[in-house]
């Protein structure tokens, strides 16, 4: 057991498509998850979370912009980020069992979370009924700016040559 906490990172990711890149380091490496529509505070509401290949935990700082060429291409943000708390006493175990709870402690999501696998790669990503749900709040909405920059995906695109339109239709 590691004695500090397990980080976590949420990269949103202006590619093909608009999506959330959900991350918790486990055995060295950033196990991934993109989840189309982002975290909800909701517990009522299930977000899809397609599991992907994992990312170098040095992946968890980057933010910019991938070239249109390149596998991911557009642009990433550090939605959020900071460190997770299994409730269980092996990640790997429960990732391979299918369901992982957790509590986040991040800039912008706290508290109760659970992953649950439904079929093949497909995984559910719900809130918990805690303090830190919402049934009203979108926070995708009312926190979207990067947590390391304050910036938007437009100004993340234009600070690094990318595409300021393209990235723009992921801001609010
Ligand atoms: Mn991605």
């Amino acid at each position: 057991m590691s004695v500090v906490s397990p980080r976590f990172v949420i990269q949103k990711h202006r590619a093909s498509a608009l999506h959330y890149d959900f991350r918790l380091e486990d055995e060295g490496v950033l196990k991934s998850w993109a989840v189309p529509k982002g975290p909800s505070l909701d517990p009522a509401t299930k977000r899809l979370a397609m599991a992907v290949e994992d990312h170098p935990i040095e992946y968890a700082g980057f933010e910019g912009v991938i070239p249109g060429g390149e596998y991911g291409g557009g642009t990433v943000m550090v939605w959020d980020q900071g460190t997770y708390e299994p409730d269980v006493p092996d990640v790997t175990k429960s990732l391979r069992s299918g369901e992982l709870p957790f509590h986040l402690r991040g800039k912008k999501l706290r508290g109760g979370w659970v992953l649950v696998r439904t079929r093949g790669r497909q995984w559910l990503l719900i809130k918990r009924k805690d303090a830190a749900a919402s049934k009203t709040v979108d926070v995708t909405v009312t926190k979207p700016r990067s947590v390391v920059s304050r910036r938007l995906l437009a100004g993340i695109a234009r600070d690094g040559g990318g595409d300021v339109k393209k990235a723009a239709t992921g801001d609010p």
